[in-house]
């Protein structure tokens, strides 16, 4: 059925609006989702015409349209109010055209506001909401607000706070967009349809599990916010390789219901051991990206990136490792690596199973079920078989099954599957403010280690798969990475 509602998009003029969030809506459009009883006010700073939105919301999605007409009927539909989060004056207008939009396209009162822009301006854009009655409790009111929630527990605190002003916490979607990728959803239906994984998804039978957040790119222009606000641990583990290990870790929920998901992720959240001053500083590695050259191309140092300061301490690559203290997972090591300029991109998980005791005389090759993320997506699990022949020889083979699921069109984008999930209220895939708060938590543990200069900063070079320190942090467990891409760079 498709939905009534009148969205509004606070930084339509924005990056993240024109490349993810106009094409998504019009995915949305295109499957019946949306049809006629919806519209769209963008709002940003710039004076832009009703016209001009259109023909940007046209261009948004001009590879994704049967025809023009088609893309000009869906661009009809959306709005545009130049606006000053800070000036109430913008914001009577803006009640004004939304109650005209809410008459014209009978959407019930229905309303859904995304929050587009710079996490500073959210608690001030809640606020007026509130005051200037533009909340008005008529009909559904749900929030969606974007990545980073806040840099630190305290800033994370103050934001929530400022939200829970104007909204209850059911009407908050927290966006982490990794959790609308088809793969992390495909977790569910691995370990909750198949007796085969959920009877040996438990500490006897599985060894370590590894997840790892790989990107080939530098920090590009993103140099000066990353410096001051980034670094890997809150940009990527914080939020997408904790909420992950949520998935991974999680007991099986009484029913696929939203309420049962989140119970059994918030445990796993309150589960996370709380390392020791000493485990800080061991089972935690910062690095930084030296410059290297990969096939004959040479790459800068991240200080030496517009935007850094030449002295930055910021962490380019984390890695460590996480214990879930539950029944299930009790002592099982939960391995993390993030990082830029590194040898290959990818996003995924390793399970690694312990193994039976050898009666061949040679030592046996774990079993282990890879869950490919991105940029391909599917399973894996390698097994052990014999090699063909007459003589009894172990032989390792791997079931593949993946695609590039992204490139053919298959899998929905993130955006698309979040946004369908927000207009059917279901919150499983967004982070619950006690997933968010116990996170931040644990990673302020972090930070505050590395800020005071506890644990050293490890340099790794372009193009390699991060410090050597990574890969001893696992030799010390006894285990090693199990993605190792080709590293093809050269020495200096
Ligand atoms: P952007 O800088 O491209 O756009 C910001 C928008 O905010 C613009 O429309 C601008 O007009 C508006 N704006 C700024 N100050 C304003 C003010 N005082 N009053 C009214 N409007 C104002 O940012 P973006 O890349 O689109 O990112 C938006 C949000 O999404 C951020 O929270 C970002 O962290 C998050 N995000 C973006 C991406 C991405 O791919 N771009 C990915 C993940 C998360």
């Amino acid at each position: 059925m498709s939905a009534k509602v009148i969205v509004t998009i606070f930084g339509a003029s924005g990056d993240l609006a024109q490349r993810k969030l106009y094409p998504s809506l019009f995915r949305l459009y295109k499957s019946g989702n949306l049809s006629e009883h919806f519209a769209v006010i963008g709002t940003a700073r710039r004076p832009w015409s009703k016209e001009y939105f259109e023909s940007v919301v046209v261009e948004s999605i001009s590879d994704l349209a049967d025809s023009h007409e088609q893309a000009q009927e869906f661009a009809s539909h959306f709005y545009y109010q130049s606006h000053d989060v800070a000036d109430t004056e913008h914001y009577i207008k803006l009640k004004k055209l939304q109650e005209e939009l809410n008459e014209r396209y009978q959407a019930e009162h229905n309303k859904l506001f995304f929050l587009s822009m710079a996490p500073q301006f959210f608690g001030t854009i809640a606020k007026h909401l509130k005051s200037e009655n533009i909340v008005d409790g008529k009909g559904f009111e749900r929030l969606i607000v974007e990545k980073p929630f806040g840099t630190d527990l305290a800033t994370a605190s103050q934001l929530n706070e400022e939200l829970l002003a104007a909204f209850d916490e059911e009407q908050i979607f927290r966006i982490d967009h990794y959790l609308g990728k088809e793969m992390i959803q495909s977790i569910f239906a691995l370990r909750f349809a198949n007796l085969l994984f959920e009877n040996i998804w438990n500490k006897d039978y599985i060894d370590n599990v590894q997840i790892t957040f790989a990107e080939k790119l530098g920090v590009e222009e993103r140099g000066g916010y990353y410096d001051t606000s980034g670094g890997a641990l809150r940009d990527m583990v914080q939020n997408h390789t904790l909420q992950l290990l949520s998935l991974l870790a999680m007991d099986k929920p009484s029913t696929f219901s939203k309420e049962d998901i989140r119970q059994e992720k918030i445990k796993v959240f309150q589960q996370l051991r709380k390392p020791s001053q000493k485990e800080l500083q061991t089972l935690f590695i910062r690095g930084q990206y030296k410059s290297g050259t990969v096939n004959g191309k040479k790459y800068i140092s991240y200080r030496s990136e517009p935007n850094v300061t030449p002295e930055s301490m910021t962490e380019t690559f984390a890695a460590g490792t996480f214990f879930v203290d539950s029944p299930r997972f009790q002592d099982v090591p939960f391995f993390f690596r993030t990082g830029k300029r590194l040898t290959d991109k990818g996003t995924l998980v390793n399970i690694t199973f312990k193994q039976m005791e050898s009666i061949f005389g040679v030592p046996l090759t774990p079993n282990v079920l890879t869950i490919f993320i991105q940029p391909t997506e599917g399973f894996s699990l390698s097994i052990n078989g014999k090699e063909v022949g007459e003589k009894f020889q172990l032989a390792g083979n791997t079931l593949d099954y993946r695609t590039n699921a992204t490139a053919s069109g298959a899998s929905p984008d993130p955006y698309e599957k979040l946004i369908y999930d927000v207009l059917h209220n279901d919150s499983t895939n967004f982070s619950h403010w006690e997933e968010v708060r116990a996170s931040w938590e644990l990673i302020d543990q972090i930070e505050d280690t590395w800020a005071n200069n506890q644990a050293p900063l490890h340099f790794y070079q372009a193009g390699s798969m991060g410090p050597e320190a990574s890969f001893e942090l696992l030799q010390q467990q006894g285990t090693s990475w199990i993605w190792q891409p080709q590293a093809n760079n050269d020495e200096q």
